[in-house]
């Protein structure tokens, strides 16, 4: 458990501008604050906010918005300790664990995790290396440039191989056992991450990869986790009988710092190209995923030998929540699509599907036809129900005997019943109709009315149709959102006085400014007491006049608030409006000003009304009404009208 006094230095004193800065090259200055393009969402006009004396960062696009930590989670994809260790080493902040139980066992588990991460990055060195200066080098890179890949062909090709840690397991026995050794890397610990493995007879281990191609497999910190090994054509002279081929890839066995289906292969390198893109394509290779990097094409990842877990989904689900699957169109990748229905579906995400022509690769596309071709087969993804409803009803369909078409349609009909997306719940209406008419296609006409037709496919209608209506009703009206009301006279008065005291709240310790928030109510009174809730005293803000002295916690100012108020005050924080209190204190006193003549009209306007009950004395009337406003003026200081 790291301790809340580090959590708080690295609020303080991680510099957001100089984080955020490396990220967003687009930011510029603006007034006290910064603008950029937003990392979070596509757009080309910059509405994305940093305010560094706030320390706190807000995107009027996508509303995504926190503190550098939050932006570190986000852009990153790490957890919040994870984000707090990162900074901490960035900016020399001594990261303090609670004393909690526990916690020194936690810091021995930390440590010990430390030395198999250590293993990995040296190992991942070493098959670099071995890539560039083996005497047996060219198989590998034959293996590349089978794929279309070489080193030194241009840019973005050379960097996706470094990307990747692309690398050559030597054959022999021992050559990473050596070097392990040499690196004062303890054999137990490569034993444990699977690099190496104890010899069955007698002491010591050998190499686990042996003669093949090596992908690294990172964590979303860029930390080598486990290695994917492809075999290799064999060596001359190597004495393998014909029969016993090697398993095409190997892969690291499980281990502290890995799980199986935890993971996806590439997806730390193409964290920001998915945020960008706002989707990201999910192949099944790890080739595959390497070689789209190598020709530009950066939202890609593979789910690591295994199917599309619930984990895998979740993970994704961080960096974007649309998907495309990009699978073959054989057998086994409908079955893939299949198995990945529910994981992506759970996770929330928005699912497609879209084929490649069978036994072609992805790159091969793009290398044969160009990035447009790619481009084509994803646009013609079909949603995931739709996919799968096709792939039932179209292929083989026709020449599918009764018994087989039986299944098939029972088959969509639990597919159409499990569905649980509200887009595809909305057009379930008029996906029973598409069914029917596909069936149609077949020759299987629907009409209760028409006696000709075998009872059976009737009744597998109105099945169809059943489980539609069964299904829960189409989702209500969207959740409504925190509506502007029609707005009541003084609303954009006070709501300029908010945003004065948001962007200077040491304004609330000025007398001159006490009298001004009597005038307010409503959401502007509920902004007033959120921040003198949040305020720092100077002191503890280390006492600097400008910047935060004087200022607010943001996440009491934000917590002390409604929810329907957050987003609003969340874009007031990175506003820097006014230099300096003075210009702050100017605008607000303006404001307040329009307001005490609005509020005092309505007083007025209201007592006039009131006198003009029973009133025939015209002269009357008027006196009365003269009165009422001096009356008026005088309770709220404000001098006669202009005239
Ligand atoms: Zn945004």
């Amino acid at each position: 458990m790291i301790s809340q006094s580090t959590i708080t230095q690295v609020r303080e004193r991680a510099d957001i501008l100089q984080v955020i800065g490396e990220a967003v090259p687009s930011l510029k200055r603006h007034g006290r604050s910064f603008t950029g393009l937003c990392p979070f969402h596509k757009e080309k006009t910059p509405s994305f906010h940093v305010s560094p004396d706030r320390g706190f960062f807000h995107c009027f696009g996508c509303k995504e918005s926190g503190s550098v930590i939050d932006f570190v989670m986000k852009h990153e994809g790490a957890t919040f300790p994870e984000a707090v260790r990162s900074l901490a080493e960035r900016f020399n902040i001594q990261v303090e664990e609670d004393n909690a139980p526990g916690a020194a066992e936690a810091e021995r588990a930390r440590r010990q995790k430390d030395e198999l991460y250590a293993a990995m990055s040296v190992a991942a060195t070493f098959y670099e290396r071995q890539l560039r200066d083996h005497e047996h080098k060219d198989h590998a890179l034959a293996e590349l440039a089978r794929r279309g890949l070489a080193f030194g062909k241009d840019a973005t090709m050379d960097e996706a191989l470094t990307a990747f840690r692309m690398g050559y397991a030597p054959a022999g026995w021992d050559g990473l056992a050596v070097y392990l050794r040499q690196q004062g890397v303890s054999p137990i610990a490569a034993e444990t991450v699977g690099l190496l493995v104890p010899r069955s007879a007698g002491a010591g281990h050998y190499d686990r990869f042996r003669h093949r191609l090596m992908f690294a497999v990172t964590d979303m910190q860029g930390r080598v986790v486990a290695f994917s090994g492809r075999a290799l054509a064999p060596l001359p002279g190597d004495a393998r009988d014909p029969g016993d081929k090697p398993a095409k890839y190997i892969n690291s066995p499980e281990s502290p710092i890995y799980t199986k289906g935890a993971l996806l292969f590439g997806l730390f390198q193409a964290r920001h190209a998915i945020r960008q893109e706002e989707e990201a394509i999910v192949v099944e290779g790890n080739f595959d995923v390497v070689s789209l990097h190598a020709r530009g094409i950066a939202n890609v990842v593979a789910p690591l030998g295994t199917a599309f877990t619930h984990e895998q989904a979740k993970l994704l689900k961080r960096f974007s929540s649309r998907v495309v699957l990009l699978f073959d169109g054989d057998a086994a990748g409908q079955k893939a699509v299949k198995a990945s229905r529910a994981p992506a579906r759970d996770a929330g995400l928005v699912t497609k599907v879209a084929s490649l022509p069978e036994g072609t690769d992805p790159d091969e596309l793009v290398r044969k036809k160009g990035t447009q071709a790619l481009g084509d087969v994803l646009s013609t993804a079909k949603g995931m129900l739709e996919y799968l409803i096709d792939a039932e009803l179209d292929q083989g369909f026709s020449a599918a005997d009764a018994r087989e078409k039986l299944a098939r349609v029972q088959e969509v009909l639990r597919l159409v019943a499990e569905e649980a997306d509200p887009m595809e719940q909305m057009l379930q209406k008029s996906r029973a109709d598409q069914i029917v008419s596909r069936l149609d296609l077949h020759g299987l006409r629907f009409s209760r009315d028409d006696e000709s037709h075998p009872p059976t496919i009737a009744a597998l209608e109105r099945a169809v149709r059943a489980a539609v209506a069964r299904e829960r009703p189409p989702p209500g009206p969207a959740p409504e959102r925190a509506r502007v009301r029609t707005r009541s006279p003084g609303s954009e008065e006070r709501k300029a006085i908010v945003e004065a005291l948001i962007e200077w709240p040491v304004l609330l310790d000025d007398p001159e400014i006490h009298e001004v928030l009597g005038m307010l109510e409503g959401a502007s009174v509920s902004f007033v007491s959120a921040l003198r809730r949040a305020r720092i005293s100077p002191e503890d803000a280390g006492g600097s006049p400008d910047g935060r002295g004087g200022q607010i916690d943001t996440e009491v100012f934000l917590g002390a608030l409604p929810e329907t108020l957050r987003i609003y005050a969340k874009e007031r924080l990175v506003a820097g409006r006014f230099f300096e209190p003075g210009e702050a204190k100017v605008y607000l006193l303006e404001n307040a000003n329009k307001l005490k003549r609005l509020l005092l009209s309505r007083e007025v306007s209201e007592l006039a009304r009131e006198n003009e009950v029973g009133a025939s004395d015209w002269e009357k009337v008027l006196e009365r009404a003269e009165e009422a406003s001096a009356r008026a003026r005088a309770r709220h200081g404000v001098k006669g009208p202009k005239t």
